[in-house]
């Protein structure tokens, strides 16, 4: 081969490796989610009034379920969800792989929720960023709600949506309750914009900040957000 060709050749190869490199990594291709061990539909909302409801909530757990068990990744990060119980004390997460909702819980109140059960086994769950469960769980519901829900979109997705084209100025002056808004929906809306509304960027987007925590081993959130969780304030 002339001189002139090698190189030529040498500068596709290093081109496509700068590519590959610079996206984001997606889970192994191995990774089955379908395979994972998944809820019986017998501890799921069991004793709820309203069985077609419960059947309902059921077709949008099928569906989001493995979306977060997709945003976990790999096996070892994810903790089998077993049991959603019935409860009138609010929606709460268990580390045990139980969730709490109520009969009129919305679908959106479930995908924050099974969101926690991702967020408690990635890189976030340390330090300082382990405050932005919250936000996260809601940004998860955001493009969870945009992907798989049927128009119209509820009050609570119009307001996020609306959040993430405001300046934090704006969304305060508008907030019903600050202090609810600084930890869950005005972050999420920080999310909801760097992914620019996007399901897919979105998930790419959790990928990279996932390696970027692990390199650097310390707190990456509340400097790439431009935003101090702790305090509730814009950097
Ligand atoms: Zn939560």
């Amino acid at each position: 081969m002339k001189p002139k060709l090698i190189l030529c050749l040498a500068l596709v190869a290093m081109a496509c490796l700068t590519t590959a490199r610079a996206q984001p990594l997606p889970p192994a291709a191995s990774t089955n989610v379908l395979l994972w061990p998944t809820m019986d539909y017998t501890k799921f909302m069991a004793g709820h009034p309203d069985e077609a409801k419960r059947q309902q909530m059921w077709q949008y757990f099928q569906v989001v379920e493995p979306e977060a068990k997709s945003f976990a990744g790999t096996l070892d990060h994810w903790k089998m969800l077993g049991t959603i119980t019935l409860g009138t004390t609010g929606p709460k997460w268990f580390s045990s792989g139980r969730l709490q909702l109520g009969t009129g819980s919305e679908y959106g109140t479930m995908f924050h929720e099974i969101f926690h059960n991702t967020f408690n086994g990635s890189q976030f769950h340390k330090g300082g960023d382990n405050a932005w469960a919250e936000a996260f769980c809601d940004a998860f519901r955001y493009m969870m709600e945009k992907k798989h829900l049927p128009d119209p979109r509820t009050n609570w997705f119009l307001k996020v949506d609306r959040y993430a084209d405001e300046t934090y100025a704006q969304v305060m002056a508008t907030s019903g309750d600050k202090h609810f808004d600084q930890k869950y929906c005005y972050p999420a809306s920080l999310i909801v914009h760097k992914a620019g509304k996007d399901p897919e960027k979105f998930r790419a987007l959790w990928f990279e900040l996932q390696k970027l925590r692990e390199t650097k081993n310390a707190d990456v959130l509340n400097t790439y957000f431009g935003y101090d969780m702790q305090t509730g304030q814009p950097l």
